[in-house]
């Protein structure tokens, strides 16, 4: 499991996420859902060590990945990073670089070592997962810039699999594609998330509800900081709600 304990977060003295705990199990999907600007992308990037690229932004708490904290001055950010991936709102696959390189980049990165015949391997398997390989198998010299926007998110989780991560966290990754290859990574999301545990942010309701399995409703109101209002099964969230203001955001009443 993943495991947010009194996460709090500033930039400069602006406080935007106070004491949010979380439990994210293993094999399943987590949804984190909330109106604009209560943290969220912020949360995530704490999941994964990209909120101390901010210069301005400072941190409390702890996460634990299967019970180890990722900030230990053991792991490095490297590493950190290679067990929990991330994808993106905007598809950002290297526009120039193969299809087949694109899946090996994170590799490079690393400093892992493979023959051909594993890079071959590696680039079929994780092409294969991010539901891409049919369509690509015989196009994998082309350019990843010029797959469909659908195509290079799916690249972009291919590559993010690379490294065969433990955690892949996912920051709106569909909100710049088209209903069909929504439907696509949805359903490629629900087949990863056996071996892989996924955290999503989503603006889509629907969405939250036909992918994840556990739903955290985040809030930030005047004077307070982003924090969880209601946590739990998303079946349960979206048809009996404890909390009122969770009954109005996910009816779409905020
Ligand atoms: P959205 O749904 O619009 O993506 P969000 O829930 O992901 O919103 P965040 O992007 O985490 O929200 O932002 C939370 C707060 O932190 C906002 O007040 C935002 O202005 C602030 N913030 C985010 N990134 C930075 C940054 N790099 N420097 C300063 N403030 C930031
Ligand atoms: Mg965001």
């Amino acid at each position: 499991d993943l495991e947010a304990r009194l996460i709090s977060a500033w930039f400069g003295d602006h406080q935007v996420l106070q004491d949010v705990s979380l439990t994210m199990p293993a094999g399943q999907v987590t949804a984190l859902i909330g109106p604009s600007g209560c943290g969220k992308s912020t949360f995530l990037r704490i999941l994964n060590r990209m909120h101390e690229l901010v210069p301005s932004a400072t941190l409390a708490g702890e996460v634990l990945l299967d019970g180890g904290d990722i900030y230990d001055t053991s792991l490095s950010v490297v590493e950190a990073r290679k067990r929990i991936g991330m994808v993106f709102q905007k598809p950002n696959p290297f526009p120039a670089m193969s299809i087949y390189d694109n899946v090996l980049a994170g590799l490079a990165l690393t400093g892992v070592r493979a023959d051909r015949d594993r890079k071959d391997f590696l680039v079929e398997t994780c092409l294969t997962k991010a539901g891409l390989w049919n369509e690509l198998k015989d196009r994998l010299r082309a350019p990843g810039g010029g797959l469909s926007g659908g195509q290079q998110q799916r690249l972009c989780i291919a590559r993010s699999l690379a490294v065969r991560p433990r955690v892949l966290l996912m920051d709106e990754p569909c909100s710049a594609l088209d209903p069909t290859s929504t439907r696509v990574i949805e359903e490629t999301m629900t087949e990863l998330a056996r071996e892989v545990t996924i955290v999503i942010v989503t603006h889509n309701m629907q969405q939250a509800q036909r992918v994840s399995q556990q739903c955290a409703f985040f809030l930030a109101s005047q004077g307070q900081p982003g924090h969880i209002v209601e946590y739990g099964d998303t079946d349960a969230m979206f048809s009996e709600p404890i909390d009122a203001r969770t009954f109005d955001y996910v009816n779409g009443r905020f």
